[in-house]
C-alpha cells in the first residue's frame, strides 16, 4: 500500500517507495563517487511554462527518444549539493535556497522553464527525509544531491525546447580527497568568454572544458587553472572551485562577471572570512603574473579553492603558461576557514546567517 501523496504548499509529489531498499548492499564507509545512487528519484516536466506531475519514484533509467533535444544541442542545466547529518543525526542541508536561485538564473540564460521552489526545495526536502540511512556519518562522507534539469521535446529543430524534464537524484559519497592539488595554467584554452554561459552552471561548460584538463593530466597537474579568455591573464576558476589567494595580510579573490560560476562556498567563505576572521577580501582581478611576482617576493601566503564537493582545497603548484609557483605548506587562512565552514554547516557552531537548513 502506498501512502498518500504529500502536497508541498500548492504542487502535490506524489511518492511511490521502493519496495525493497538497496541500502543493505551498499558500504556506507566506502562508496565511489558518483558510481552508487540511493533508492529514490524525483521527476517533474514542464511542458509550455505548465509544472505537472511532480512525483519522487525508485530510482532507474530514464528512456528517451533519440531525437530528444538535450542529447544533441545539450540545453542543460544543474545543481550540486549535500545533505549531512549533525551529531544528533538530524539530516541537513546548507543554503539550499541559494542553489535554486542559481539554478534558475542557469535556466534564463539557457532559455529554459524555471522551476517552482516547493518542487525544487520541496523536492529535495521530501527526498533526503525519505532516503535519510543512505547519507553516510560525518566521518565517511555525505549524501551528494544532484538536481538537473534538461530539453526534452523529440525534436531536432534548432530551438528551445517547449518540454523540459527535471529530476533530482542523490548519492553517497565518500569524505572528498583532503590533500593538496596542481594546477596547470593554459594560455591556450580557456573555460569561458565575455557574454557566453561561464556564469550558469550548464552542461556545455563542462564538455568545454575537458580539452584543457586533459593536457593538464599530461603535464601531471590535477587540473586547470582557467585565465580570462581575451588577455589570458587574469584568474578566472578552476573545475569546480573558486579561487582564493592570500597575499600579504588579504584574501584576493577574482570578481563575478559574467564568466565566473557564482558558488555558494565562495559566497559563505567570504562573509566568514570578513566578519569572523576579521580579514579583509578583496574582489578584484588578479593576474597570474601578480600570483607569481607575489610568490617572488613572499608575499603569496596561501592559494585555495573553495566549492561543494571539497569544501577549501589547498593548491601545492601552479605550472605552465611561462609560471612556475610553489605554495607554503603552512595554510593557516585556509585551515581556519574550512573548520569554521564545516562546523556551522554541522550545527557544531552558531549559525548567525541562518544557512543550516535542519530537516527534522
Ligand atoms: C558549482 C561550481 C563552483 C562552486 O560552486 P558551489 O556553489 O560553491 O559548489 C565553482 N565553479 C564551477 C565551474 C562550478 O560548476
Amino acid at each position: 500500500m502506498s501512502p498518500p501523496p504529500i502536497s508541498v504548499s500548492s504542487t502535490p509529489i506524489s511518492i511511490e517507495r521502493v519496495t525493497e531498499s538497496r541500502l543493505p548492499q551498499v558500504d556506507l564507509a566506502n562508496v565511489a563517487f558518483g558510481r552508487v545512487y540511493s533508492d529514490h528519484m524525483l521527476s517533474a516536466r514542464c511542458c509550455d511554462g505548465v509544472w505537472e506531475d511532480p512525483r519522487i519514484v525508485p530510482f532507474g533509467d530514464l528512456a528517451l527518444h533519440p531525437a530528444t533535444a538535450v542529447l544533441h544541442y545539450a540545453q542543460a542545466i544543474f545543481e550540486g549539493m549535500k545533505a549531512h547529518l549533525t551529531d544528533d543525526g538530524v539530516p541537513v542541508l546548507f543554503r539550499p535556497e541559494e542553489n535554486w536561485r542559481r539554478m534558475n538564473r542557469s535556466a534564463r540564460r539557457m532559455v529554459m522553464a524555471e522551476i517552482p521552489e516547493e518542487i525544487f526545495l520541496g523536492g529535495i526536502r521530501e527526498l533526503v527525509r525519505l532516503d535519510r540511512d543512505w547519507i553516510p556519518p560525518n566521518r565517511f562522507g555525505s549524501l551528494y544531491i544532484r538536481p538537473f534539469l534538461f530539453a526534452a521535446d523529440p525534436y531536432i529543430g534548432v530551438s528551445p525546447s517547449r518540454e523540459y524534464r527535471f529530476h533530482i537524484m542523490t548519492a553517497p559519497v565518500g569524505a572528498y580527497y583532503e590533500g593538496s592539488v596542481s594546477l596547470y595554467v593554459t594560455r591556450k584554452w580557456i573555460r569561458a568568454a565575455e557574454g557566453g554561459i561561464g556564469e550558469a552552471k550548464a552542461a556545455g561548460n563542462y564538455s568545454a572544458s575537458y580539452y584543457g584538463m586533459k593536457e593538464a593530466r599530461e603535464h601531471g597537474c590535477d587540473n586547470v587553472l582557467w585565465l580570462d579568455s581575451k588577455q589570458h591573464r587574469f584568474i578566472e576558476e578552476c573545475g569546480t572551485m573558486n579561487m582564493m589567494f592570500v597575499i600579504g595580510d588579504r584574501v584576493v579573490t577574482p570578481p563575478l562577471g559574467g564568466t565566473i560560476l557564482p558558488g555558494v562556498t565562495r559566497d559563505s567563505a567570504i562573509r566568514l572570512l570578513r566578519d569572523q576572521m576579521g580579514t579583509g577580501v578583496d574582489e578584484r582581478p588578479v593576474s597570474i603574473e601578480e600570483v607569481a611576482e607575489a610568490s617572488a617576493d613572499g608575499s603569496l601566503r596561501e592559494c585555495f579553492g573553495v566549492g561543494t564537493a571539497a569544501v577549501v582545497t589547498p593548491v601545492a603548484r601552479l605550472t605552465g603558461g611561462g609560471v612556475e609557483v610553489r605554495l607554503p605548506e603552512d595554510t593557516p587562512v585556509q585551515d581556519e576557514l574550512r573548520e569554521r565552514l564545516t562546523s556551522i554547516r554541522l550545527g557544531r557552531s552558531p549559525d548567525p546567517y541562518g544557512w543550516v537548513d535542519r530537516l527534522l
